[in-house]
This record gives C-alpha cells, sequence and structure tokens, in this order.
C-alpha cells in the first residue's frame, strides 16, 4: 500500500535500534547506518524532522520500579534522548547533512531550545531538525513527543523505524504465525491494545489525521523504500 504525497516527515526512532547488536548504549557504527538512511531519505527532496527515544540508556519506569521516584527517572530518560540526539546529529553532520537540535528541556550551551518557529526555518533552509527531550514532561514517552511535533510541526506522516517489520496482530517474536496488517484504524489499534505507540500518541495522531507508518529501520534502505511505496511497513490510519 503506497502512502499519501509526502513533503515534510517526522521520523520516529527508539532508542533501543541505537545499540546496534549491544545490549546497552550507542554504538557510533550503528548509529552512521542510520544517518546514512536519514541522509537517502532526506536526499529525495524530503524535509525532515528526527525524534529519537532513550530506552537504549534509560528508563523512567525501569528505574521507577528499582525504588527511584517516578518523575526523576523520566527527566533522567528525557536526558538520554538528547545524549542520543546528540550521537545521530554528529553521524549527520559527518555525513554533510546539516542538523539542528531542540531540546523540550533547555539547555543552552548544548543545543537549540524548542521553538517551532525556528525549527519551521531550519526546515526551510533544509537541514535536518532533530527534537529531543521528549514532551518536557514526565509521565509521557517519546512516542507521543513525536506525534506531538509531528502535530506541531505539520508532518504528513510519521514514520516509527523499528526493529519489526509492521504492526502483527499479535507478537510475531513469540508467535510464528502472526499476521502482518498491510493498514489498520487508529481505532483498532486503540481498541485491541495493538503495540504500535502508546495511547497518547495515537490519539493524537488520530485528532490531527497523521498516517503513523511503522516499518524496519534494521534492514539497509528500508526508510527510502518505504518512503517510495515499495518497502514493508503497516500504515495506520482513520479507515483500514
Ligand atoms: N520521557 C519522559 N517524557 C517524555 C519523553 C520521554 O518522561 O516526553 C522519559 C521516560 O522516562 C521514557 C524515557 O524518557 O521512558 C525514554 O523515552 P522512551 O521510553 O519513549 O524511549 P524509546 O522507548 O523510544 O527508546
Amino acid at each position: 500500500m503506497s502512502l499519501p504525497p509526502i513533503k515534510r516527515v517526522l521520523l520516529k526512532l527508539s532508542g533501543e535500534v541505537l545499540m546496534g547488536e549491544q545490549d546497552y548504549g550507542i554504538d557510533p557504527a550503528y548509529v552512521t547506518r542510520l544517518a546514512e538512511e536519514v541522509k537517502a531519505a532526506k536526499e529525495t527532496g524530503l524535509e525532515m524532522c528526527l525524534v529519537i527515544g532513550g530506552g537504549n540508556i534509560f528508563r523512567g519506569i525501569s528505574g521507577a520500579a528499582k525504588g527511584l521516584d517516578r518523575t526523576t527517572g523520566d527527566y533522567m530518560g528525557m536526558l538520554a534522548t538528547v545524549m542520543n540526539a546528540l550521537a545521530m546529529q554528529n553521524a549527520l553532520e559527518r555525513l554533510g547533512v546539516e542538523t539542528r537540535v531542540q531540546s523540550a528541556i533547555p539547555m543552552a550551551s548544548v543545543c537549540e531550545p524548542y521553538i517551532r518557529r525556528r525549527a519551521e526555518r531550519h526546515l526551510e533552509k533544509g537541514r535536518v531538525v532533530i527534537f529531543a527531550a521528549g514532551t518536557g514532561n514526565p509521565f509521557f514517552t517519546t512516542d507521543t513527543g513525536a506525534a506531538l511535533r509531528a502535530a506541531e510541526m505539520g508532518c504528513d506522516a510519521l514514520l516509527k523505524g523499528t526493529s519489526v517489520d509492521g504492526v502483527y496482530d499479535s507478537d510475531p517474536k513469540h508467535n510464528q504465525s502472526a499476521v502482518r496488517f498491510e493498514a489498520i484504524s487508529y481505532d483498532q489499534v486503540l481498541a485491541d491494545n495493538l503495540k504500535v505507540m502508546d495511547a497518547t500518541a495515537v490519539a493524537l495522531c488520530r485528532e490531527n489525521a497523521i498516517p503513523i507508518v511503522v516499518f524496519s529501520i534494521r534492514e539497509k534502505g528500508n526508510l527510502a523504500r518505504v518512503l517510495a511505496g515499495n518497502g514493508v511497513q503497516t500504515i495506520v490510519k482513520k479507515e483500514a
């Protein structure tokens, strides 16, 4: 199934994909691989925004399970996303792609604060804008941060690059007969509690009619294929 015409996209990468084959943290070689994907997609003429999670470094909820205050853990998680954003910025700029990082938590000596109109200007100038620190608020996720920024920036689609090549009716890692959806509605994702993005993010996309495209970023060249309409993916939209 092909995508609607797209000029501006927001690509959401979970922190885990930055680990490559490691169990934790950032594998710079793998981040370079991801940056090459972003560069190739951008060179097709798209305006690109990026949101990267922090799960490869820290998740507030895991900290809370071990006795850390949840809000403190969440702020630590948001700081982890800034580290990932800087790693991606570094990889992209080494490939000659101009970027700016904007953080929802201001940190003046590290990156710009999030200012929508400024981000707009960067995109017009052909820069990739990496939005860091999620929404800037605890109890949210970077999926919701991605949906929020996609809505604010008027993106035509939210691309979610993960380790799985779409949305399945059950977990394909545990069930060999799991079936992948070509397309599925926001309502079904929410009603069946399918693991696409968290419910807040899906609801925000539904309200703003932003299609969510779930695909595997681990397969080389897949981002460009998905954008060209010949990749393997699931599209979440109003009517499946
Ligand atoms: N986080 C938060 N508010 C946000 C975005 C993220 O508190 O708006 C925290 C939260 O603790 C989360 C962590 O940052 O667990 C890392 O983000 P996320 O789990 O979304 O990363 P991903 O799973 O995409 O790697």
